[in-house]
């Protein structure tokens, strides 16, 4: 039976699509955004995330952790990363809950019953339910299948991509997708690398590409200050030439998930300035001015 990594399920979200949704987190990225403030789902493996300042040194951890990554040490807490193997044994006992484990593998019939859960406030709002991530596509099989369940029950679809995956992968999922929300960071292939870590070609091709196809697209422009903030003009330019846009999002930076980082023991990569609200206001003139 096919499972994916699944990093959140998140309910009654109103930010992922239209309507009242839910939101499946999936685990592991094609992109490396400096910005990132998700960097739970950067990752394709599973990670253990540790907060020390929730840590009550109840030592229930050490007592079922079979690989000796927790000990009390002199009264103290102390976490061995380098040991954990990620079975989620600890998170279940922590009774501080300082632990946290991201990718939990989970079949198509386990997440289907949750959800269903929430069938009557998609129908009552026009909405349903998004996949997203990390990169979901670079679960694509998985996905599909996901997808055909859910419009089996007649349920609205939503997948949220960076564009940076095969064109196979989005082939396989356009039959059974009412809408791509589709990240745009730049457009400049440069910039593009110097914010992501890769280049956008694959990213601007399959974006016309589904277009092409006639389907419904919601672009996504994170907007941050000194990395992609000089390119909006063009990239505006690009997106009126397209003709199955339905929305544009631009979505300013914010520095909220310095803490995620560290509970993670990743590095943070966040940059520091955040835009003001008159720039994001002229952002969005923009974007009327060139008709999104
Ligand atoms: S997830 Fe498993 S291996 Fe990792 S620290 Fe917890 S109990 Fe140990
Ligand atoms: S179980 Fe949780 S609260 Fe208790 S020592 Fe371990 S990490 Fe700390």
């Amino acid at each position: 039976m096919i499972k994916a990594r699944i990093v959140d399920i998140k309910r009654m979200a109103i930010h992922d699509g239209d309507g009242i949704r839910t939101t499946v987190f999936f685990k592991g990225c094609s992109l490396k955004c400096v910005w990132c403030h998700n960097p739970e789902s950067i990752g394709f493996k599973t990670q253990l995330s540790y907060i020390k300042k929730k840590c009550i040194g109840c030592g229930e951890c050490v007592k079922v952790c079979e690989s000796g990554a927790h000990i009390i040490e002199n009264g103290n807490h102390v976490f061995h990363r380098e040991k954990c193997t990620g079975c989620g044994k600890c998170e279940e006992v922590c009774l501080g809950e300082a632990l946290k484990l991201y990718g939990k593998e989970m079949a198509v019939s386990e997440l289907m019953p949750i959800l269903l859960e929430d069938k009557d406030f998609y129908e009552n709002s026009g909405g349903g339910v998004t996949l997203s991530g990390g990169e979901c596509l670079m679960q694509a099989d998985f996905c599909t299948e996901l997808l055909k369940e859910l419009k089996n029950n007649q349920i609205h679809t939503a997948v949220d991509t960076c564009g940076f995956v095969s064109r196979e992968a989005i082939d396989k999922v356009m039959p059974y997708t009412d809408i791509f929300l589709y990240d745009v960071k730049a457009f400049d292939e440069t910039v593009h690398i110097k914010c992501t870590g890769q280049s956008n070609k694959i990213i601007l091709e399959n974006l016309r590409y589904i277009d092409r196809c006639g389907k419904k697209i919601e672009i996504r422009i994170p907007y941050v200050p000194d990395y992609n903030s000089v390119e909006i003009e063009e990239i505006a330019r690009f997106l009126s030439g397209l003709k199955n846009v339905t929305k544009v999002k631009v979505l300013p930076y914010h520095n909220y998930a310095g803490s995620k980082y560290e509970a993670l023991g990743m590095e943070n990569t966040l940059p520091e300035k955040i835009p003001d609200k008159e720039v994001i206001d002229k952002v969005e003139k923009l974007m009327r001015v060139v008709g999104l």
